[in-house]
């Protein structure tokens, strides 16, 4: 097939300074859990957005010197020759898909504690490290800014040694350079303070002297924010004011503007919250400015909307980093005339929680990143069947979804059973709620995938029992039944339930909320799961009109979902729609008017009013099948099946991700040889100097 002439725009080369890119498909700097500690796996997953038709692929955030270390952040780093040496492995897999590749250099300022190094950080006055360590930047005396400089400097000759294309000066979120920027934080009273000519010095200088050492052969981008820089931003804050000004001065400097805006949370926003090409508003401008190319991001999946921000001249290039990840292959599904064939980013970040917690990145949709190296899994290639076998996967929720799927496309004769009419489970009650509705992608992008698979057989309505799954004589099954919410209040926190929820409080679950059955009266949701299920089912609560009062045992809302970002938008919108929030109380007995709740730390107990409560608290595995199966075969039988395995929340609860990983990785596995001992290669620092 050949690609639909409305997209030829995207694949147009462009020039960037020194360099070309080949098409307009940018992956910008995006963080992997991996950086430096992983550089195999590293160069394994970048390489794979090359051969996937992505005309650029950088790195994440390069710390230039000992001095800029965010662990357990991990980021990446060219502070020596083995670092040059750890890229190399990148940027050669990069160059030979064709691709150029980024490096993002980064001076961390007051965003980096130094934890491991135990460097005293750099700052543009002596202020307070922003992720609340409590430590203080030492202020830069000229000293400092002419040895950062040159650590900036000779970053840049390290990124040429080891084969870059484009070299970034790093000058947002919150990071060193967009303090120097910003009104508010610089105070300074040299020539690097005070008016915008003297705040944008600093990045003037080491946008020069990157030039200097490497223009010649490589591209100078700039990351900069498009509204408010250096701290203080968000939606509904369209005032680029002194940032324009900044533009103004700068604007010819670079050979590329890399744009977005330093609220993390709406840049990279959660589906629940922030739509697909949601910058556009904050970004229109830039192009008005500078006659450099720019791009952008906007977590764009659809080729329409990518070609329309081109031809309305918003960006020049599709700036993307979910997008890439939940999809590699994007731009070449597009090239082949094939778009509906692209795995489209749900705007879950889950990708985002290999940053926060220090893990290679995974996806809900894409079960294969970072297995690249690791495990040798392609996003798009897999092994043919080792067998003729014919497998059964009982249950059509994301793990069930996913087995089946890559088991087709092994060529395995497949038969898929689902209790009910529609497929999806989970992913399908779950994209009912309020601002999920994007989560329905992981099953729609599987069903349509399976029906074009004619080795894979459907069968929907079809509840199996123990025998039903024996009499169909499958070679091997799989157990994709899933999960159901606890109704006993079982949890962390409550370790053999709740027992005194008296029999005139109304209790829910999740479950119930999900098939329709709702609340009556003022509610209490008790969330001691800590992700999003709590806040969505307060905010569908509340949307009734009820009284709604979250309760957590936890210090704070949405604990986990810290590290995808949700937790503090969650919070401000339970908030401004009214609900209560009580934190760090465990929830102690209801007897259908008012529930007692008591404090984790004091102990101290409180009556609040309640009818009803929802309890988001734990979920028991729906693995009886497996048991019965089990105990029949157990018993004797002709025929028995060669394996039976759980999969998914069937063998252990978890995120959705989790689920779908669980799904392709027994397909993966099936009639292959894994070294149980060591079933994944260990990536590790090592390189001579
Ligand atoms: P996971 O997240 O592990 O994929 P889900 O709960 O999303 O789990 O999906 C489990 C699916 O299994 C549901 O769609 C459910 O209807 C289906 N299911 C459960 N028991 C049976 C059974 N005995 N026969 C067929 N389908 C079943
Ligand atoms: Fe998109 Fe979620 Fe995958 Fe991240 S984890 S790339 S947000 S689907």
């Amino acid at each position: 097939m050949t690609r639909d002439p409305r997209y030829d725009i995207l694949f147009e080369p462009m020039k960037i300074g020194p360099v070309t890119a080949k098409n307009r498909f940018y992956q910008v700097p995006h963080c992997t859990g991996s950086g430096w500690l992983r550089p195999r796996t590293l160069a394994g997953l970048r390489e794979v957005k090359a051969e996937g038709g992505w005309g650029v692929v950088c790195t994440e955030y390069c710390s230039v010197h000992p001095s800029s270390d965010d662990l357990p952040y991990v980021s990446a780093s060219l502070w020596d020759k083995g670092d040059i040496k750890a890229h190399g492995l990148m940027t050669e897999k990069v160059h030979a898909h064709g691709a150029l590749a980024g490096v993002e250099l980064c001076i961390g300022g007051a965003r980096m504690p130094n934890l491991a190094t135990r460097e005293v950080a750099l700052g543009v006055v002596s202020q307070p490290n922003t992720e609340r360590n409590p430590f203080q930047t030492r202020a830069m005396d000229k000293e400092d800014i002419r040895e950062t400089r040159r650590w900036h400097r000779n970053a840049a000759l390290r990124a040429k040694e080891a084969g870059f294309d484009i070299v970034y000066v790093y000058a947002t979120h919150d990071y060193l350079l967009s303090q120097f920027l910003s009104k508010t934080i610089n105070t300074r009273t040299d020539e690097y303070g005070g008016s915008v000519e003297n705040r944008v010095r600093l990045i003037r200088e080491i946008i020069e002297d990157t030039k200097e050492a490497v223009g010649d052969t490589m591209a100078v981008a700039v990351r900069f924010s498009a509204e408010t820089n250096g701290g203080g931003a968000g939606d509904g804050n369209l005032m680029p004011g002194e940032t324009r000004e900044m533009f103004e001065i700068l604007g010819e400097l670079p050979d590329l503007w890399d744009i977005n805006i330093s609220d993390y949370s709406y840049e990279m926003g959660l589906s629940r919250y922030v739509q697909e090409g949601s910058l556009e508003p904050y970004i229109s401008y830039i192009k008005s400015i500078t006659s450099k190319p720019v791009v952008s991001v906007g977590r764009f999946t659809s080729p329409d909307t990518m070609a329309s921000q081109i031809k309305r001249g918003i960006v020049d290039f599709i700036g993307a980093a979910r997008p890439s990840i939940a999809d590699p292959f994007l731009p070449r599904k597009i090239e082949e005339g094939r778009p509906e064939d692209i795995r489209e980013c749900i705007g879950c970040n889950i990708c985002y929680t290999g940053d926060g917690k220090g893990v290679p990145v995974r996806c809900t949709q894409n079960p294969t990143m970072s297995e690249e190296w690791r495990r040798g899994w392609h996003p798009e290639k897999i092994d043919v069947r080792g067998s003729e076998a014919k497998i059964l996967v009982v249950g059509a929720g994301p793990a069930g979804l996913e087995c089946a799927r890559a088991l087709g496309q092994r060529g395995y004769r497949t038969m898929l059973a689902e209790a009910t009419r529609e497929l999806g489970g989970r992913v399908l009650r779950e994209a009912k709620l309020p601002g999920l509705a994007e989560w329905g992608r992981v099953r729609d992008y599987r069903i349509q995938q399976i029906e074009k698979m004619s080795n894979v057989e459907v069968f929907r309505e079809s509840k199996l029992t123990a025998e039903d799954v024996l009499e169909i004589g499958a070679d091997h099954i799989v157990l994709a039944t899933g999960s159901s919410w606890r109704a006993d209040g079982y949890g962390n926190a409550n370790r053999t339930g709740i027992a005194s929820l008296g029999p005139q409080a109304q209790i829910f679950t999740p479950d119930d909320i999900m098939s329709g059955r709702l609340p009556t009266g003022p509610t209490i949701i008790f969330d001691d799961e800590h992700y999003y299920m709590g806040t969505v089912i307060a905010e569908l609560v509340r949307a009734k009109g009820l009284p709604v009062t979250l309760v957590t045992p936890s210090d704070v809302v949405s604990e986990w979902g810290g590290y995808t970002y949700d937790r503090w938008r969650a919070k401000t919108q339970l908030l401004k729609l009214g609900v209560t929030l009580i934190t760090a109380h465990n929830l102690m007995s209801c007897d259908g008017n008012k529930a007692s709740i008591s404090c984790e730390y004091s102990g101290q107990v409180q009556e609040i009013e309640c009818q009803s409560i929802v309890l988001v608290t734990a979920r028991i595995p729906k693995d009886a099948l497996y048991q019965a199966i089990l105990g029949k075969i157990d018993t004797g039988i002709e025929n028995a099946p060669k394996s039976i395995k759980r999969i998914g929340d069937c063998e252990a609860p978890a995120i959705i991700a989790s689920a779908v990983y669980s799904g392709h990785k027994y397909a993966r596995e099936l009639d292959a040889n894994i070294d149980r001992d060591n079933p994944l290669k260990h990536d590790r620092v090592y390189f001579e100097e």
